[in-house]
């Protein structure tokens, strides 16, 4: 499903370079769950952002669903993050002048999956029924991420990448999209990775890993 072999990463920056992954290999599976913890700075949205294929490596390779996506011109990784991938990030990134449905429907209709019977589903598992003509500002940061996660479930990708999901809600909210979110992820069968600080997150996903120093290590909650 996804796998990353002797990654490496280092940035440019005018201190000079900044090694940020060193030799980092990771497997994942089709339909299993994975947190990825470690201090703020250590790294983890540089590898979500490769994995999603969103930057480069420096070094090594990344495969999602048997393609090397390093390797892959931008149109044809833009495609394969489309029909493969959802991602959720901590700023809920909607589309603002799209209303809920809108929304919804979007990212559906970009993997040529415009069923109305499945968006509909959505917004009531979503916990949105009733708010469908709403524009993202009207709803509160709780409702625009579950929105934000049925958006990116709505093409059924194989791997969900989550960036600090609930990193910006307070401790209901969070604890709701949570369950939302492993709920859906479950019912869709998709694969999870999910950068968090939280070890309520981590705790209920069947592995965790921690970025220390470049390194991935495994890590017992
Ligand atoms: P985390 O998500 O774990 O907080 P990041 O992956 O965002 O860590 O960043 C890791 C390190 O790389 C940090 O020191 C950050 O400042 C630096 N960094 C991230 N992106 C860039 C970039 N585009 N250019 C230069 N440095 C960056
Ligand atoms: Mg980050």
């Amino acid at each position: 499903m996804l796998e990353l072999r002797q990654v490496h990463k280092t940035y440019a920056t005018p201190q000079g370079p900044l090694r940020v992954l060193e030799d980092v290999s990771l497997r994942l599976a089709a339909g299993e769950s994975l947190a990825l913890m470690g201090e703020s700075g250590s790294g983890k949205s540089t590898l979500l952002h490769l994995a999603a294929g969103l930057d480069l490596p420096d070094q090594g390779t990344i495969t999602l669903e048997g393609q090397n996506v390093a390797s892959l011109p931008e149109p044809a990784r833009a495609k394969l993050r489309r029909e493969q991938l959802g991602l959720v990030f901590q700023q809920f990134h909607l589309v603002p002048s799209l209303t809920v449905i809108d929304n919804l429907r979007l990212q559906a209709r970009l993997a040529k999956r415009d069923d109305a019977d499945w968006a509909s589903y959505l917004i009531e598992r979503l916990g949105l029924t009733g708010l469908e003509k709403r524009y993202p500002e009207q709803l509160s940061g709780g409702q625009q991420q579950r929105l934000a996660i049925g958006r990116a479930l709505a093409p059924r990708p194989a791997l969900l990448l989550a960036d600090e999901p609930t990193g910006n809600l307070d401790e209901t909210s969070a604890g709701e999209v949570l369950d939302l979110l492993l709920s859906l992820v479950h019912e869709t069968q998709c694969a999870l990775l999910v950068v968090t600080h939280s070890r309520q997150v981590a705790a209920p996903l069947d592995r965790c890993l921690s970025l220390r120093l470049g390194h991935l290590l495994d890590t017992v909650l």
